[in-house]
């Protein structure tokens, strides 16, 4: 193997340093060596998992390699030690790219010391492509979405969004692929109906690097990359996931993506072996989506209502007292049918609980692969961003969800289409019940759940394309001057 060194640079999310954290460990127990650069307040959110990756790992050659960057908060205009998405109380991430935008220079003394043979950066840092050509390296574009979004975004842009005015509850009907996708425009989020300078930019990456990694498996998608119009997506691109199987032990699947345990390593495996298999909901909005009272509020009734054991993750910050219904805590939490986490929750450990049997999720990408990772049907509850595109795969293309009919795609919590608990508590009844369409769903579920896990074992679709893209970038290197970061046929 020759002697490949990689930088990795997710943008400061959970939803996007969690998978590129878990790729850089899979390129590492590939013989690589491997580097991930982060903001110092990020460091104690990946050092976990670095530490365990670089301590039980006897096939590494290289230990991963954590470098601090620090953020120019108050150059930027943001609170000290906001460092993270998570910090601030809406998902606008302008606030945050407004500081991110500023690290290029320090990036550059960083890639000038350690001269590495290849850049993984995230979409969300458009200068990286010019810290590559500066240092005449590859840049591969990591992408923490899938590649159905893409090809429905380039269709759009082509066939509809470009032709005028874009009626608010217009349905889209997306043509040339196999099964008829029927998207809201009121479903779509701004970075495709308006998007900003930022997202613009954002694209000459992705145009500029030598190709794509994403975050998704080939049979979860093969109709969409097999059939894609032309030039829907015209960059080489390298399916390597799902990432999140790399955590296999219970450590890695605790420590992935936070500091420290919030209720004691072993209390949600505790929690859950009380419970019969199957047959408690999971409830959890990804690490950005916030509510107002009043939908929290529904959500506490739905769930009662349906009257079955749950794990549900609140990341708002009121206090519950001040929405969940009265007698809540002492006739649902205190009788042990149901946990409620404030704050992180360690998901990939939940969701691969044989406990387990159902999960709400907002369709973040993450969320959505670890899901079918599990094989556990969804409830699916998008929230913003691209989560309704996420949803049509989940719902219309692998039948693997019920919707819970959201309509309206929003960063604000007030403008969302109101849900009430008596449709949560529906909704659950058909997930988790025994009828004959639900065990249809939960079959389908884990058959996917074992496509996407055969995909990332030797041999497997995401596996090959691992070997393919390590040896890509080797031949690279070994060429000489040819690892200039040439665009992709
Ligand atoms: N996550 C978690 N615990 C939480 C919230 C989120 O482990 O309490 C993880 C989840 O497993 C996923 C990531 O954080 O890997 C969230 O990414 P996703 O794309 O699902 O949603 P986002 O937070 O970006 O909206």
């Amino acid at each position: 193997m020759a002697d490949l060194h990689i930088f990795f640079l997710p943008f400061l999310a959970p939803g996007h340093m969690i998978p590129l954290v878990d790729l850089a460990c899979i390129f590492a127990r590939r013989g690589i060596k491997a580097t991930v650069v982060t903001t110092t307040a990020n460091v104690p959110l990946i050092q976990p998992t670095i530490d365990i990756v670089n301590a039980g790992d006897a096939s590494l050659l290289h230990p991963i390699q954590l470098l601090p960057l620090c953020l120019p908060c108050s150059e930027a205009g943001i609170p000290e030690g906001h460092e993270n998405l998570t910090a601030f109380p809406d998902p606008d991430i302008s606030k945050l790219t407004a500081a991110t935008d500023k690290l290029e220079h320090s990036f550059s003394l960083l890639i000038q010391t350690h001269r590495p043979d290849c850049i993984v950066a995230d979409l969300f840092y458009p200068w990286a492509i010019d810290v590559a050509k500066q240092f005449a390296i590859s840049l591969l574009s990591f992408n923490g979405s899938n590649c159905f979004l893409s090809m429905i975004l380039s269709i759009l842009h082509r066939d509809e969004l470009n032709r005028g005015e874009i009626e608010t509850e217009r349905l889209i009907e997306i043509p040339g692929i196999p099964r008829k996708i029927h998207i809201s425009v009121s479903q779509l989020p701004d970075f495709i109906l308006r998007p900003t300078e930022f997202e613009l930019k954002m694209s000459e990456n992705y145009s500029g690097s030598h190709g794509i990694v994403t975050n998704s498996f080939y049979e979860l998608e093969r109709d969409y990359v097999d059939r894609a119009p032309p030039n829907s997506i015209n960059r080489k691109l390298w399916f390597v996931g799902p990432v999140s199987v790399q955590n296999r032990d219970l450590d890695s699947k605790i420590v992935r993506g936070r500091a420290a345990a919030s209720m004691g390593d072993d209390y949600f495996s505790s929690w859950l072996e009380t419970k019969s298999p199957r047959s408690v909901l999971y409830v959890c909005f990804g690490s950005l989506g916030r509510f107002t009272a009043t939908q929290l509020r529904e959500i506490a009734r739905g769930l009662e209502a349906a009257d079955r054991p749950f794990i549900w993750v609140v990341w708002d910050a009121d206090e519950p007292s001040d929405w969940l219904p009265e007698g809540f805590e002492s006739r649902v939490i205190g009788s042990g049918k149901g946990l409620m986490v404030q704050g992180w929750a360690p998901q990939l450990l939940i969701l691969n609980h044989q406990a387990v049997g159902g999960f709400v999720t907002h369709c973040g990408w993450n969320s959505c692969l670890e899901a079918i990772t599990a094989g556990v049907p969804v409830i699916t509850w998008p929230l913003f961003a691209e989560q309704f595109l996420n949803e049509k795969l989940l719902v219309d293309v692998h039948r693997m969800g019920i919707p819970i009919g959201a309509k309206l795609c929003s960063l604000k919590p007030e403008e969302r289409t109101p849900v009430k608990g008596e449709q949560l508590t529906k909704a659950v009844d058909e997930l988790m019940g025994d009828g004959e369409e639900a065990e249809e769903r939960r079959k389908r579920a884990r058959e996917l759940g074992e496509t996407a896990r055969r995909a990332v074992e030797e041999g497997g679709s995401s596996y090959e394309n691992m070997t393919r893209l390590i040896q890509e970038l080797i031949s690279l290197k070994a060429v000489d001057g040819s690892s200039e970061c040439k665009g992709a046929s």
